[in-house]
């Protein structure tokens, strides 16, 4: 079996596989040829062999005689997918294997692998299947194990194979091929990002971020013009038989809207930490201020409390800052204003949307600042009311609110994505990593293009 290049054949923990796959690559080919011998079978043979083919646990029994059998050495092959509620030791007692033989695979993962995490199949995702390298046992129903193999990805399996009066376990885990791709789409008339991007190929996860990191700076749902272009350049993961695994890193991403053009650099630190800046360093994901109007004192926290006007316990939606009526209250982070107006007992009240995730709110307000009107940009920091003592409220003091995906969060404790502009060394460095990514990005142009066309084609 030969590995793409630059892939990298890795063996964790304890005992070291002494050409397993080679092995299992020798009994296959043996497989191949005994299932294409035998017409009546041969294509159910050969998908088992591919592993395309894999035998839900419920209808094992049903299944049993598809398996495999290598006519040499007598040893059968068959593979088990895992289901919600499945254990490992249910799964092999299911396929026939003695107690002691349970008993004992099951001691020998000890170090290698925890058999509570057995992943079953969900919607999402696949998940681990057994297979089972067995002889027959001789008594009724029952198999000798000669090796389990549970196979979680392309790229991490785990063995137990027989030694001696016992078994013998190891990890097998490879570093994936990692390519970079590049995609690109035009919003049309009516059309929303997240729907052309998807059209495109691109992974919910690579769109997840995109959205969310230049959400701090777009409005998705209504700054985008149609005729807005977006780019992204993105990793995608592939296992040594060369089978996509998922998607890696979100490296670069780019926004074209009605003149303004927007950049997203991904930036691994020295130190390990990974964030986004512009194309200048500075830092794309900007966080929200806990306290607007700086050094004002908490009068009431977030949380359970006994309303002060209506008596009974209530929860407080917010944080109430104490300030003397006509305090300019600043914008928490850029973002456009949503609501102005009298909204029951929030009196005055203002709310700005930064992204897609994040808004925040302000009331009991005096009055607002002119020219900030429902629809209007504002920068973080920027005046758009000022304190007073509107609605159901005891004296002049400012109620500030988060917002986050619509459900209200303590603004003293949530945590948000920020991060410092970049300066000195670490501007070298990002300038540096900047260039191959441009430069990776017009490469790959050509490369994306015959995509789209492809795209077309289906
Ligand atoms: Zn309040």
């Amino acid at each position: 079996m030969r590995y793409p290049i630059g892939m990298k054949k890795k063996i964790s923990k304890h005992h070291v596989i002494s050409g397993g796959l080679f092995f299992c690559g020798l009994i296959l080919g043996i497989f191949l040829i005994v299932g294409q011998s035998k017409e009546s079978r041969s294509s159910a043979y050969v998908q088992a062999i591919n592993g395309d083919e894999t035998v839900s646990s419920r209808e094992y029994a049903k299944t049993i005689e598809r398996s495999v059998v290598d006519l040499f050495t007598g040893v059968h092959r068959i593979e088990l997918n895992v289901q919600s509620g499945d254990t490992l030791s249910a799964l092999l007692e299911k396929a026939g294997v003695p107690y002691n033989q349970r008993q004992a695979v099951i001691a020998s993962f000890k170090d290698t692998f925890d058999i509570r995490t057995l992943r079953p199949d969900t919607k999402r995702r696949k998940g681990d299947r057994l297979r089972l390298h067995y002889k027959d046992g001789g008594k009724e129903g029952l198999i000798s194990l000669e090796k389990l193999e549970v196979y979680r990805s392309s790229i991490q399996r785990f063995y137990s194979e027989r030694k001696g009066d016992g078994y013998k376990s190891w990890e097998e885990t490879f570093d994936p091929a990692v390519k970079v791709v590049r995609r690109e789409g035009v919003i049309g008339e009516g059309q929303s990002f997240i729907a052309v991007a998807q059209a495109q190929g691109i992974p919910y996860n690579i769109i997840d971020q995109f959205y969310d990191i230049l959400g701090f700076d777009l409005d998705f749902e209504r700054d985008i013009r149609a005729g807005a272009k977006f780019s992204v350049l993105y990793e995608e993961k592939y296992g040594p038989d060369g089978k996509y695994i998922g998607d890696g890193a979100f490296l670069f991403g780019e926004f074209k809207n009605s003149g303004c053009d927007l950049k997203i650099y991904r930036h691994e630190m020295a130190d390990g930490k990974i964030a986004y800046y512009n194309a200048e360093g500075k830092g794309a994901q900007k966080a929200l201020r806990k306290t607007p109007i700086n050094g004002a004192r908490v009068s009431s926290p977030f949380g359970l409390r006994r309303h002060p006007i209506l008596g009974y316990t209530k929860k407080h939606q917010g944080v109430d800052f104490a300030a003397s009526a006509g305090t300019p209250i600043p914008a928490a982070g850029s973002g456009r204003v949503v609501f102005e107006g009298k909204k029951g007992g929030y009196g005055n009240y203002i709310k700005i949307r930064h992204n897609g995730m994040y808004e925040t709110a302000y009331a009991h307000l005096r009055g607002f600042k002119k020219g900030v009107h429902v629809g209007s940009t504002v920068k973080q920091g920027e005046i758009v009311g000022y304190v007073g003592s509107t609605g159901r409220s005891t004296g002049p003091h400012l109620h500030y609110e988060i917002l986050k995906n619509g459900v209200h969060v303590n603004p003293l404790t949530v945590k948000m994505p920020s991060v410092e502009n970049l300066d000195g060394k670490e501007l070298v460095r990002f300038k540096r990593n900047k260039e191959k990514v441009d430069v990776q990005f017009a490469l790959l142009e050509e490369n994306m293009k015959k995509y789209a066309q492809n795209l077309l084609k289906d």
